[in-house]
């Protein structure tokens, strides 16, 4: 029998348009890659609703991971190369790092919110259960899941592996930073990978950089800062996911009232029910949650099958800047709505950018992520936006953004209601 941990008999390489080639040594990492529970990250997109804002944001959550595992692989081999790293770590680190996002399910952070669940609960189930994974990490020693999952979720004692996986500069949102800005096509987001992993060094448990290489990590930075505004809290893209949202509270709601569905939707019933086992969950993927919109936009339901046809066919909620302060306008709004016949707990939704997972730089606000320190030329450590002006211009802020979304259609149709249209615009516009 084959050894897991033996080299493949020839290197293996997936052509990727971010790093150019991923290149694959281990039969360990070939072997995971190849698992059901990895192959399904294909048919997750890495960016949920973002592809109907930005048509070319169609890649999934599989080529993102293996670009983690790529800059993991490729750190390490730097850092193998001035002998600062333990090798028994290696297997350990490349695994962590092609995982880390294989509990991610459909429209995830939406699915989060609705449904409760936690991707990061699954990732761990996923490595630790019954699995394909687990099966192959298994090989390596009957302790070496646990080792994989503790370093995902931060708790390894090791806290160098866990940094190049989970921090403020890591393989992670590097790799997210350069694919999301190339599918998305934006122009910013890009910075200089190789030269930032070039000027890592390590210095006892924690990555720094060198300070030759500040300007490359403030290059990173800014484009954390853009891509944030640009990409990740677009309004449009908000506008999606609050109508998938609102799919997936009627869909609930409807399932629990006793509703009969045309079809039933056998898949996602152990959601509806609460009572989903990692089985079901591994059943779900964006293609099967995007059937059952096509299909219910033929429901009974209005509601529900107005809002799948939005969705489907990328008939967006308009929006509006909302003052949190202003909640009686608010209040105004919806009694308008509930008078029309419309109900404004689907139609009239408040939200807002602080609710996504993406930040910029916050030195100190991360909970156990570190900030990003400095290597000086005398050997002493400096927080990065101590010594960068322009970082200093954006870290500790906060800005939270809120929007008021609501079907423009809608609202313009209600001619009977002179009274409430004719507010709506003067309110909204
Ligand atoms: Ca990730």
């Amino acid at each position: 029998m084959t050894k897991p941990f033996e080299p493949l008999d020839e290197e293996k390489v997936f052509k990727d348009p971010v790093h150019h080639y991923i290149h694959v040594y281990e039969r360990l990492i070939w072997d995971l890659i190849g698992t059901k529970e990895f192959q399904r990250l294909r048919r997750i997109r890495q960016l949920g609703t973002t592809y109907l804002t930005f048509h070319g944001a169609e890649h999934s959550r599989f080529s993102h991971s293996l670009g983690v595992y790529e800059i993991t692989r490729r750190i390490i081999e730097g850092f193998e190369a001035r002998d600062e790293w333990d090798p028994s770590e290696k297997l350990i680190c490349l695994s962590a790092a092609l995982l880390h996002d294989v509990g991610h399910g459909p429209f995830s952070h939406s699915f989060e919110k609705v449904f409760g669940t936690d991707h990061e609960n699954f990732t761990r189930s996923i490595i630790l259960g019954d699995t394909e994974i687990h099966a192959v990490l298994e090989r390596m020693g009957a302790d070496f899941p646990e080792k994989v999952a503790d370093v995902i979720a931060k708790t390894y004692e090791n806290k160098l592996v866990v940094s190049l996986i989970s921090s403020q500069i890591d393989a992670d949102r590097m790799d997210y930073l350069l694919r999301d800005a190339y599918y998305t096509g934006v122009s910013y987001g890009h910075f200089d990978l190789e030269r930032i992993w070039r000027v890592m060094r390590q210095r006892e448990d924690q990555v720094v950089f060198k300070r030759s290489g500040m300007h490359a990590v403030e290059d990173y930075i800014m484009s954390r800062y853009q891509m944030y505004w640009q990409v990740y809290f677009h309004p449009v893209t908000r506008s999606a996911e609050v109508i998938l949202r609102k799919i997936l509270h009627r869909a609930k709601f409807l399932y629990q009232s006793g509703y009969s569905f045309q079809v039933e939707p056998t898949l996602l019933i152990p959601l509806f029910r609460e009572d989903m086992t990692l089985q079901d969950y591994l059943k779900l993927d964006e293609s099967v949650i995007l059937y059952y919109f096509s299909i219910w936009q033929d429901e009974a339901d209005p509601i529900l099958s107005d809002l799948c046809s939005r969705f489907v066919n990328r008939r967006l909620f308009k929006y509006t800047e909302y003052v949190p302060t202003n909640y009686e306008v608010y209040a105004e709004l919806r009694n308008a709505f509930k008078k029309a016949g419309i109900d404004p707990e689907y139609y009239l939704v408040v939200d807002s950018s602080s609710d996504l997972p993406y930040d910029f730089y916050r030195p100190g606000e991360e909970g156990e992520r570190l900030p990003i320190n400095l290597l000086m030329p005398d050997g002493s450590l400096r927080e990065l936006s101590r010594e960068s002006d322009v970082v200093e211009a954006i870290s500790g802020k906060k800005r939270t953004d809120h929007k008021l979304y609501y079907p423009a259609d809608f609202v313009y149709d209600l001619s009977t209601h002179r009274k409430i249209k004719q507010r709506m615009i003067e309110l909204l516009n």
